[in-house]
């Protein structure tokens, strides 16, 4: 399953919507860091399940 995790422009908020839940502002996508080839979307994965818990 692939997330199309998007941030906050003004607060870093992550959020799977164009505009932030929180302040309102544009959100732009936001790239899997990169460390290794195994855990490059650990993290990013972490953070899209956070977010659909939250929403
Ligand atoms: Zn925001």
């Amino acid at each position: 399953m692939r997330y199309r995790i998007r941030k906050c422009i003004k607060c870093s908020r992550y959020t799977l919507q164009d505009r932030c839940p929180e302040c309102g502002s544009e959100t732009r996508i936001a790239h899997p860091p990169r460390f290794s080839p195994e855990d490059r979307y650990v993290k990013y994965r972490l953070i899209a399940k956070s977010i659909l818990k939250k929403q």
